[in-house]
């Protein structure tokens, strides 16, 4: 049986004190600056894209597009609005979709970039 490979996957992780930190680092690791798009478990009123919509536009355009997940606490209102875009949220039949980020992400990664 393969072993685990947490340890492979934990050395990649950065940990920044900004998020204009992390766009100098997609910056010069892919030569242009990303397309930021934010994530939030409540409706926004700003800068909306559907999931389809994000596929097209990572699809046709050339700059990396970085997809932003908040806290426990979700992401502050001024992070959104630097965002080019934001995506709806995730809905269930329940009330309640405040999802873990990293169920959260696993959907929106599925959404915008998987193979269907
Ligand atoms: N109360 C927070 C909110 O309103 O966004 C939920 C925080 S959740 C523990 C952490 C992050 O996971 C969120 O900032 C968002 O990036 C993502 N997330 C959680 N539920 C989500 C949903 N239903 N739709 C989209 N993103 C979600």
């Amino acid at each position: 049986m393969e072993g685990s490979r947490r340890g492979e996957a934990l050395e990649l992780v950065m940990v920044a004190t900004s998020l204009e930190e992390t766009v100098s680092w997609i910056e010069e690791a892919e030569g242009d600056c990303p397309i930021l798009i934010a994530t939030s478990a409540r409706p926004q009123q700003v800068q909306c894209i559907s999931y389809a919509q994000l596929k097209d536009v990572v699809h046709d355009e050339e700059r990396p597009a970085y997809i932003v997940f908040g806290t426990g606490w979700g992401m502050a209102d001024e992070l959104i609005e630097a965002c080019d875009y934001v995506l709806p949220p995730i809905e269930g039949r329940a009330d309640f979709n405040h999802l873990s980020v990293r169920a959260a992400a696993a959907i929106v990664l599925d959404r915008v970039v998987g193979d269907r």
